[in-house]
């Protein structure tokens, strides 16, 4: 049995209150491909001060502070110094220590995705965030997207899902297993929609260009009896990012990138006012009928809701929707997953 402590954990949350109408100071540490869309969205966002940025590139560093007429920092520390909270977008290997750095100094921190490179390191983080009282939230980005704000309402109570989040080869993101890098997302969101712990992983993964896999599947089991089946690649010729959820009488299907959603429910009776186009009896039924919906998704920018989430939760005291905690318990699935995988291709 796989047992996931960091859901449980959840205690005080409330946080030093601010009043609603000081923007909060951010700074933003590592302004590389995604830093640089940190700092375009934060530089606009109404409840944020965008104080500075800090990468180890200078020369990066100047680009971006050019395009936004953003400050930059020479010494992180003095970033961290000015700052409430700090946004970190450098590569896995040094959110550890950067945001060990940041919770020091006393700010507030968001964490790209994934968390940290082990669970010690995320224990770690998430103690000095408990005993500083700051707050930890992680860039589990798809927790925003349209798509899944308007699954996640429907409260459904999955019994199979199938995911696929297949990506073309680039070498950004290839310092850590594709594990890590894409199927962390997909993790995340299924913990987040499954409320059961963990029972049971199967694995397979393949090295095919890098060091790492990059290319796994997970068939994970959850105790209610949940099974989900996870796949995800770095090697792939297109770019697809797609869930669907089964459970008794409803099928939904998710498009991370189309920002679609459909579902399929069987009902005893068509509804009254239902578009007949969209209405099917079922063959062999005489009372049931197959109800397709395609409901409008309102577009909005994923990163921008993450971001300004991240700044309402410290004006408010509040604790984030994608909290260190949650991240954590997809870290340590993610690297379940990468152990039985490590296994098998050493
Ligand atoms: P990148 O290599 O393009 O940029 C990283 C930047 O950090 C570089 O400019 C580098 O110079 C800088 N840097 C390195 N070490 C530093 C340090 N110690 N202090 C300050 N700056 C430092 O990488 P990227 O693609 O922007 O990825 C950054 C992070 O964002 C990774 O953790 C990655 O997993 C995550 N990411 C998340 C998503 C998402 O969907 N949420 C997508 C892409 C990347």
């Amino acid at each position: 049995m796989i047992l996931c402590s960091f859901r449980k954990v959840n205690s005080r949350c409330k946080f030093r209150y601010m009043a609603k109408q000081n923007p909060v100071k951010i700074g933003v540490i590592g302004v590389g491909h995604l830093g640089r869309f940190h700092v375009q969205q934060l530089s606009s966002i109404e409840n944020v001060e965008l104080l500075g940025i800090f990468d180890v590139n200078m020369a990066q560093c100047k680009n971006v502070s050019d395009e936004f007429s953003v400050p930059t920092f020479s010494d992180v520390e003095k970033l961290i110094n000015v700052c409430d909270a700090v946004s970190i977008v450098t590569p896995t290997t040094y959110h550890f220590n950067t945001a060990m750095q940041a919770l020091h100094g006393g700010c507030h921190v968001f964490i790209e995705k994934p968390i940290t490179e082990t669970i010690s390191q995320a224990e770690q983080i998430l103690e000095l965030a408990e005993s500083t009282n700051r707050i930890i939230q992680v860039g589990h980005i798809e927790r925003f997207n349209p798509a899944f704000l308007h699954v996640k309402k429907q409260n459904l109570s999955p019994e199979f899902v199938e995911i696929h989040r297949l990506a073309t080869f680039k070498r950004r993101g290839t310092d850590v297993p594709v594990i890590l890098d894409l199927m962390i997302h997909d993790l995340d969101i299924l913990l987040s929609m499954v409320n059961s712990p963990v029972k049971d992983i199967q694995a397979c993964g393949v090295k095919v260009v890098s060091k790492t896999a990059d290319i796994a599947n997970a068939r994970i089991s959850f105790e209610n009896g949940c099974v989900a089946n996870v796949t995800a690649s770095r090697i792939s010729q297109g770019p697809m990012r797609k869930m669907r959820i089964f459970q008794e009488a409803t099928y939904t299907t998710v498009d991370f990138l189309q920002k679609s959603v459909e579902i399929y429910n069987v009902l005893d009776e068509a509804p009254a006012n239902a578009d007949e186009s969209f209405v099917f009896p079922l063959e062999g039924h005489d009372k049931k009928y197959i109800i397709y919906e395609k409901p409008e998704i309102i577009e909005h920018n994923a990163l921008r809701q993450e971001l300004y989430h991240f700044a309402k939760v410290i004006q408010d005291g509040e604790r984030p929707d994608v909290d260190g905690q949650s991240a954590a318990a997809a870290l340590h699935i993610a690297l379940e997953i990468q152990k039985i995988i490590d296994k098998s291709i050493a």
